[in-house]
């Protein structure tokens, strides 16, 4: 490639934006940030728009990954990203292919009236919500439990297994025999169980101590945290969900407030809008 007289020719980063990590909570060699923790932004290829396309590959992210790592070369493993950070550079490569203004069709929930309103990405990149660097949690018998907002792998996982159990659910019903139906419950209920617990055990960053000897110690290891949550008492647990909701909150605002064009009407409301891949894909 380095020897390709069309090499000046080739794309040139359209936009650059901060991650709502800031970089944090990454392993060596996943990301290397700019000097002022920015990302370079590239629009799509047309080998970029077809995977877009591919909606099996969506499901699992591959497609996600490859195209992240085409428009955004300072990331080196995309598959280890956490959720909030892909969300933001989707929207980010977004805007560096199809322009600024994102439209959004919607209702208006007051007089039902067809609205028609605009966000902008640049504006949505710009008020980005930053993960907190610091959500701990202080168990009885002094461990530090460091929490993190969740990969995009499992929110991956998270989404295929809510489709599966959708699914699961519908095919349940029309089971008549009651033993039967009662086993197939069980069995989907205890899937979505084990899919919790993975979400918890992604969302501990590091668990930290003092051991016998006086010395500290701090565990990043994912066996050793897994084999820990499977042996802590409840509570924990429970603790750890309430401030994984904390970090949901982080990231890019993907909502607008708009005006209902009706003359008589004029409700301002707040809608979504809709940087999901499936849909901008189609939409262009
Ligand atoms: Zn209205």
């Amino acid at each position: 490639m380095s020897n390709n007289p069309l090499k000046n020719h080739f794309r040139a980063p359209k936009l650059f934006t901060r991650l709502p990590s800031a970089g944090n909570f990454y392993a060596d060699g996943v990301l290397e940030l700019s000097a002022t923790g920015e990302v370079e932004i590239y629009a799509m290829t047309s080998r970029d728009e077809v995977m877009m396309r591919n909606p099996d590959a969506l499901l699992n992210g591959e497609s996600v990954a490859q195209i992240i790592t085409s428009c955004a070369p300072a990331i080196k493993r995309p598959r280890e990203l956490l959720g909030a950070d892909v969300d933001a550079l989707m929207v980010a490569i977004q805007g560096a292919t199809f322009g600024d203004e994102v439209s959004v069709e919607t209702k208006c929930p007051e007089c039902g009236n067809a609205v028609v309103g605009a966000g902008s990405v640049q504006a949505s990149l710009a008020t980005m919500k930053d993960v907190p660097a610091d959500v701990k949690i202080q168990t009885p018998d002094d461990l530090t439990i460091e929490l993190r907002p969740v990969t995009y792998e499992t929110t991956i996982a998270a989404g295929v297994s809510n489709f599966q159990n959708t699914r699961s659910m519908q095919s349940i019903a029309l089971i008549e025999d009651d033993l039967e139906k009662l086993k197939a419950f069980n069995e989907s209920y205890m899937k979505m169980a084990e899919l919790n617990f993975l979400v918890i055990l992604d969302s501990i960053y590091s668990i930290s101590g003092t051991d016998e000897d006086g010395e500290e110690f701090i565990v990043t290891d994912r066996d050793n945290i897994r084999e820990y949550m499977e042996n802590c008492a409840s509570d924990i647990g429970k603790k750890v969900t309430e401030h994984v909701n904390i970090l949901g909150e982080a990231g890019i605002d993907k909502t607008i407030k708009i005006q209902c064009q009706e003359e008589e009407c004029g409700h301002i409301f707040e809608t979504n809008l809709e940087f999901d891949p499936v849909n901008f894909s189609t939409a262009s």
